[in-house]
Formats: C-alpha cells, structure tokens, sequence
C-alpha cells in the first residue's frame, strides 16, 4: 500500500506524514475491509456537515447513501435522498461540504441554473474555484492505485 495513497485518504485529518496502520481480522479481504472503515468515517463527517448545513439552509432530506458512483461526487433524487460518492474520503473537508451544500441545494432546485448557483453561492461565494478543484480531485483519485483497488468488486 503506497504511503501516498493513504496521505491522500487522510490529509483532512492532517496525517501528512503519519500511517495510519488497521489491523484487519483473518481471512477478510483487507481492501473490502478498509472500504467499509473509509465508508464509516465518511458518514460520520457527512452526517455532521448535513445536519449543520440542512439547519442552516432551512431544508429537509430524507435519507443519504454513500455509494461508489463512476460519474459524480453526489446526487439528489426526487425523493430528496442524497447520495454521496464513496471517493469523498480522499478530499479536504471545504470540498466535502462544498458536495453537500450543493446536493442539498437540489432539494429546492433540480437544474443548475442561476437561482441554484445563487443559492449556492449565499453559503459557498467561492463555488466556481470549488468545482474547479472537484474536477482536479477527480482525477487524482481515479490515478491513484489503492483508491482504484479499493473500488474494484
Ligand atoms: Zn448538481
């Protein structure tokens, strides 16, 4: 397991230079095993951003899933359930809540228009530079090793 890979996972826990070391019970799979601790945390830290931001937005969700979507950081459906990317564990914390207010902001508009980045932007004035950096992590966690390892079935 590449020391970067891990650095890249926890660098919002500021682990720069540290490994972090899970022991995994005999005969598990450890890259399923690690997936589920990665899925742990993530909802965790998830389940505080949402619980802030709907608060603060004024809006209600049903329920979130953390899922392991090909295409996208996170949805909303018409059912007003969110759905996170599992990937998200590899970003700084401003851009996971950045996913979150965005995904909570298709609670009250669907398309990306101007009402919905101008909602956007009452909690998040930079989410031009934001999305920026999305587009950039992207690519990162799809070169990286463990994480692409870490997604296989
Ligand atoms: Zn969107």
């Amino acid at each position: 397991m590449g020391s970067s890979a891990i650095r890249l996972i926890f660098q919002h826990q500021s682990c720069f230079d540290d490994k972090i070391v899970i022991s995994i019970p005999d005969g598990r799979n450890p890259y399923v095993y690690l997936r589920n601790w990665i899925k742990g945390e993530l909802r965790r830290k998830l389940e505080e951003y949402l619980s802030e931001y709907s608060s603060l937005m004024n809006v209600r969700f049903n329920r979130f899933f953390i899922k392991a979507h090909k295409s996208k950081w996170g949805s909303c459906s018409a059912r007003k359930n969110l759905n996170f990317n599992i990937k998200l564990a590899a970003l700084p914390e401003e851009l996971v809540k950045y996913v979150v207010v965005h995904e909570l902001t298709h609670l009250i508009e669907r398309k990306h228009n101007r009402y919905f980045w101008l909602k956007v932007s009452r909690f998040c004035p930079d989410y031009n530079e934001k999305e920026k950096m999305l587009a950039k992590y992207w690519f990162v966690v799809h070169s990286n090793k463990l994480w692409l390892k870490l997604l296989e079935k």
